[in-house]
């Protein structure tokens, strides 16, 4: 009851819940809310009975579009999004890895291109079970565990 007391504080936008501790400034960095000036809350290390602990992340009047969620997909696959409208929780939304990630992930080989020229990172999921990728440009394939986050 208590987290739906804090979900209820937002009037309208996107409450995130259920982020990674470990992760939850990075999912913040990926989703751009440090060049927002909406009225934002960021909160870490809440009991959680499903994980232990959680970070929560409260944004005033954003409701981020099916592509911009999807880009934490990788490092926050659990992750609840509820879009809030006038104090009460009208959607829960899931993120689902999408078909490619730009500018998300740092490519493990330090001959490509994009290790070398200011430019955007580019993969392609090639396994969305095993969370699989493919670099666009040198065709490098990354396991999930050794994906490294930009
Ligand atoms: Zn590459």
């Amino acid at each position: 009851m208590k987290k739906e007391m804090q979900v209820a504080a937002l009037e309208n936008g996107t409450a995130i819940d259920h982020i990674p501790p470990a992760h939850l400034f990075k999912v913040a960095s990926l989703l751009g809310l440090d060049k927002m000036d909406n009225t934002i809350t960021i909160g870490n290390n809440f009991h959680s009975s499903k994980m232990g602990f959680k970070g929560v992340i409260k944004i005033a009047d954003k409701f981020f579009r099916e592509d911009e969620i999807n880009r934490i997909a990788l490092i926050a696959p659990n992750i609840v999004l509820n879009i809030i409208r006038d104090y009460e929780v009208s959607e829960k939304k899931t993120v689902t890895l999408p078909d490619s990630l730009t500018g998300v992930i740092k490519c493990n080989n330090s001959k490509c291109i994009t290790n070398n020229e200011p430019m955007p990172t580019r993969f392609d999921v090639i396994n969305k079970e095993t969370g699989t990728v493919r670099c666009h440009y040198c065709e490098r394939k990354i396991n999930k565990e050794d994906i490294i986050i930009q």
